[in-house]
């Protein structure tokens, strides 16, 4: 099995957050909290990418996710480090931005709801998506991104984060 710190999520910013120009605020929440960027891309998604996305979901939020997610440019990005899965989803916040923690990029940076998105017929506007397990993510990155464009890499700060025996610090 894989050291816990190799433990990759995919993440996405729905067009939504690129129109409210929160790129640098949702990549640097995902950033400070150590996790490391390991691919970044932005793409307009056709509706076959989208549609084989979210095949899990039933066919009337199918179509509307459809619609929202191929509305403009997206940022694909694979996020990697100990638990990234659940800490991405803990920092990302619950899917309805209404009921979202305060403290959470859904909770603090928009204010749809169910009740808003079923009057309009239309999906729930809430900025990213990040996958829900580690084998969803693994599906999802392989879905959005070629084995070549996930980089290997490591970040200095990966010391401090996970070395056992901190002994590079003092000189
Ligand atoms: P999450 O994105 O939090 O993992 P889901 O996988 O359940 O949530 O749903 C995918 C996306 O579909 C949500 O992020 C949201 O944009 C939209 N969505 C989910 N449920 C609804 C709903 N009942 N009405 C409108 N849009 C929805």
């Amino acid at each position: 099995m894989n050291h816990p710190k190799k433990e990759r999520t995919f993440v996405a910013i729905k067009p939504d957050g690129i129109q409210r120009s929160l790129i640098g605020e949702i990549v640097s929440r995902l950033e400070r909290v150590g996790l490391k960027l390991v691919a970044i891309k932005m793409l307009v998604a056709n509706s076959g990418q989208v549609e084989e996305h979210y095949s899990q979901l039933d066919e009337k939020i199918r179509k509307y996710l459809i619609k929202y997610m191929t509305s403009g440019p997206i940022i694909a990005m694979v996020w990697e480090g100990a638990h990234a899965v659940k800490i991405t989803r803990k920092i990302v916040g619950c899917t309805e931005p209404l009921t979202s923690d305060v403290g959470t990029i859904r909770g603090d940076y928009v204010l749809d709801s169910y009740a808003m998105s079923d009057e309009d017929g239309r999906a729930v506007r809430n900025l990213i998506h990040a996958s829900g397990s580690p084998e969803e993510a693994e599906k999802e990155i392989s879905h959005w991104f070629k084995p070549e464009e996930v980089i290997d890499y490591r970040l200095v700060q990966e010391e401090i984060l996970y070395d056992v025996n901190l002994d590079g610090i003092l000189e």
